[in-house]
């Protein structure tokens, strides 16, 4: 046993509130975010790191996790070892990545014997999930602390009680609460800024576990949002993303008409360079975005449009509430509109029931579509989700096939694609140097295509005019104008 703690005090998640929720409609309330007096300097000589898995709301979410732990005076280490407060930031989404947690909590014994005043806490979309508390609390006594995706503004109090108290500490709230605004942030990147827009999911896919771990949608004021573009712009960040499980949706809790399309204009009118948003759901897509997405050029011509699969009956299965045939209809409203769009999905393979037709549906769909680039999965069971409840009856070995013919299908699309950008010249918001090769910058061009090249030092952080020598699958190569 930890040695660490003296006593324990629990609140565990419950997912049946989250199932059974009424679609409240209505405004979540909004409070302003104050350090409490027991965290200021508690972190005086005291070092943290944060391991973040999973999507863009968790990077942002561990960026916000980031600066609180450096207003109560922690400073940041990238060594486990010599972390004093060491916080894993998960992601629910898929059970490979649970277990890679699992197992990295599991080989923390021995850090934990050598360095017994660690703090390990676990927070983020797994730590909502019953099954994945009572784990910890049964077989990881070495974890001090888990908070989970609602009560993240009040970290710094847990871990005071924590490490003041000596308190095993598990606070997981399955209400959402009030929107907290003014949070304290430590951005991970100068180039881009991410900027959550609202919160939660209410669409309820049935392979989905989102609904559960983030619960109802809730939209940020859009004051709130402006006023933090506007300072990303102040301190010279370019690109502004705009967050959310389904951005299309945005503004409905507060009455807005058309609420995603007013936001998204007033966000390129603070003039910021560029503007990109996540994800977009097809049910709610509104031909207005697609206008503002035309008229002002500061928002991306690239749009993430998940369509999952390409037969009606397993997407009725699914509950995505479109047919192949309305995506399709959708797909070709943006390309008349938008002739030099790029576009992005997610597909899932191997869904219960899924027949040798309807994969091939899928590729059908993939055909028609073109896609630019495509993450695939294989279906995963998700623990408290309507289609865990399905018989998984897709043998691994198939799935792994139709993934593997998926792939190669995207990938021919996604070279031939790329290939009529040789030659051409593409403005890239250059991230610094590549993480393969730090000779070469990588950046993202305006069509959200991955550019990898040369040129003279000093052009970190700036758009800069690439001229394409090369092209592949998933990244083209440059060299700076
Ligand atoms: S839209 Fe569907 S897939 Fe996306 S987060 Fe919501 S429930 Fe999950």
């Amino acid at each position: 046993m930890n040695t660490m703690k003296n006593t324990e005090q629990f609140i565990l998640p419950e997912m049946n509130r989250e199932r059974n929720r009424s679609r409240r409609n209505t405004a979540a309330d909004c409070s302003r975010f104050v350090m409490p007096a027991e965290a200021k300097n508690l972190g005086s000589g005291k070092k943290y790191y944060i391991r973040t898995y999973g999507c863009q709301a968790n990077v942002r979410d561990g960026e916000t996790m980031a600066g609180m732990l450096e207003q109560m005076g922690f400073t940041f280490t990238d060594s486990v070892e010599e972390a004093d407060v060491l916080i894993f930031n998960t992601c629910a989404v898929r059970q490979a990545a649970e277990d890679r947690v699992f197992g990295e909590i599991g080989s923390l014994k021995s850090v934990k014997a050598r360095h017994p005043e660690q703090v390990i806490c676990l927070c983020g979309c797994m730590a909502q999930e019953e099954v994945v508390v009572e784990k910890i609390i049964r077989s990881y006594p070495q974890v001090d602390l888990v908070f989970g995706t609602h009560n993240l503004w009040n970290m710094p109090k847990l871990l005071a009680r924590v490490m003041n108290k000596k308190e095993r500490t598990i606070e997981v709230i399955s209400e959402e609460g009030d929107l907290i605004e003014e949070m304290p942030v430590r951005r991970s990147t100068s180039s881009k800024g991410y900027v959550h827009i609202m919160y939660g999911c209410d669409k309820f896919c049935t392979y989905c576990i989102v609904p559960y771990t983030r619960g109802r949608e809730r939209s940020r004021r859009q004051s709130d949002i402006i006023e933090e573009i506007r300072q990303l712009k102040a301190q010279g960040t370019k690109e502004a993303v705009l967050l959310g499980q389904n951005v299309n949706a945005y503004g409905k809790d507060l009455a807005m008409e058309d609420g995603f399309t007013s936001l998204l204009e007033n966000c390129a009118k603070t003039g910021i360079e560029r503007i990109r948003f996540y994800t977009s759901h097809p049910r709610d897509y509104s031909v207005t975005t697609i206008d503002a997405m035309k008229k002002y050029p500061n928002i991306m011509k690239s749009l993430h449009l998940p369509v999952q699969s390409g037969s009606d009956e397993i997407l009725k299965r699914m509950n995505r509430g479109y047919t192949s045939g309305s995506y399709r209809d959708l797909y070709d409203e943006m390309r008349s509109r938008i002739p030099e769009i790029t576009f992005t999905t997610d597909l899932i393979v191997g869904f219960p029931g899924e027949t040798d037709a309807q994969f091939e549906e899928t590729l059908d769909l993939v055909d028609y579509c073109q896609f630019d680039m495509a993450y695939a999965f294989v279906y995963s069971p998700r623990s408290g989700t309507p289609a865990a409840r399905m018989e998984d009856d897709i043998p691994l070995a198939v799935k792994k096939e139709r993934l593997q013919i998926l792939n190669d299908r995207l990938s021919e699309i996604a070279n031939r694609k790329n290939s009529l950008y040789l030659g051409r010249t593409l403005k890239v918001l250059c991230e610094g140097p590549s993480k393969k090769n730090e000779n070469v910058y990588s950046g993202y061009s305006e069509e959200n295509k991955l550019v990898n090249f040369t040129g003279p030092d000093g052009l970190k952080d700036q758009i800069v005019e690439v001229e394409i020598t090369g092209t592949h699958s998933f990244s083209l190569d440059g060299k700076a104008l």
